[in-house]
């Protein structure tokens, strides 16, 4: 049976830069505090964990003092680094540039649409670690919609910028920015709507390659945390271009009877996959299929 790992699957660059952060520190220091799960996967955090990583809350940080702190991937509000400031507590800034950069444009689109009685519209999950951070920029007052349904909160009336968590699936920002623009016209001046392109191709050009991946293998395991939500949306395109894809967290879930009929076994995974978990299943899948 042929095994093949996808080779654009795994961590994104923003994942690989916080953990080299973390294993650096964790070498140095053998502790190291984390505010959130660094990673939205279970084994990469068991990994991490055994080796000093100490997960907090935010509750437990705003109680702390004279320590670091090490912020992941997804960024933070403005209020973490104030506390920071307040408590003396050292951050490791490990925010993906991407997402800093993402930060600061909402910052300016936000001060744009103060001046304008405008508003600011990000597609994404309200309780999003990066989604807060995002939020965390305007005050608390951008909008934040999931799902079309969730449109009535918008004024049409008014001026509309719109952004993106980077990880979002293009098909469906592009649907919402249609639909945003269609309830504007003849509402509206047409010009007043701002759609700013922020989905991280990372994450775009993995759902084209993975699409392909997945196209051309008779099984598909997908290696993913459960709470990964650009894990969820690649499954999701997985299934999309080949029904008989599995999505795992973990080797020990695979059966053997899922080969039956299979000559090829595709593995892939999302940006928080860590290498070493997909070459796992690959080992697994080996050792069953013998
Ligand atoms: S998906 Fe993109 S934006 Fe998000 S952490 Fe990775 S590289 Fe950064």
């Amino acid at each position: 049976m042929k095994i093949e790992i996808d080779q654009r699957s795994g961590f994104c660059f923003g994942v690989e830069k916080v953990i080299k952060i973390a294993e650096d520190i964790l070498k140095k220091e053998g502790k190291v505090y984390c505010l959130g799960e660094i990673v939205h996967n279970q084994r990469e955090m068991e990994r991490l964990v055994s080796l000093g990583l100490v997960t907090i809350d935010y509750e437990t940080y705003r109680n702390m003092k004279n320590c670091k702190v090490l912020i992941r991937a997804h960024g933070e509000p403005p209020e973490t680094y104030k506390i920071a400031e307040k408590n003396n507590i050292q951050l490791l800034d490990g925010t993906c540039p991407i997402v800093y950069r993402l930060q600061k444009k909402v910052k300016i689109g936000y001060e744009e649409m103060k001046i304008k009685d405008g508003q600011v519209v990000i597609f994404g999950k309200e309780e999003h670690a990066e989604v807060i951070g995002l939020k965390g920029q305007t005050e608390g007052k951008a909008i934040v919609i999931s799902h079309l349904q969730e449109l009535d909160q918008i004024d049409f009336s008014k001026p509309v910028v719109l952004y993106s968590q980077t990880t979002r699936n293009k098909k469906k920002y592009r649907e919402l920015g249609r639909e945003i623009r269609k309830r504007i016209n003849g509402v509206a001046d047409i010009n007043e709507l701002i759609i700013n392109n922020t989905i991280c191709n990372q994450v775009a050009n993995r759902e084209l390659t993975i699409r392909e991946f997945a196209r051309n293998h008779d099984l598909v395991l997908f290696a993913s945390g459960k709470n990964s939500s650009n894990g969820k949306m690649l499954f999701q395109v997985c299934k999309e271009e080949n029904p008989n894809s599995r999505f795992i967290s973990s080797e020990s879930e695979i059966k053997k009877n899922w080969f039956d009929n299979a000559k090829s076994v595709g593995i892939c995974g999302a940006t928080s996959t860590p290498e070493w978990l997909m070459r796992n299943v690959a080992d697994k899948v080996k050792s069953l299929s013998e």
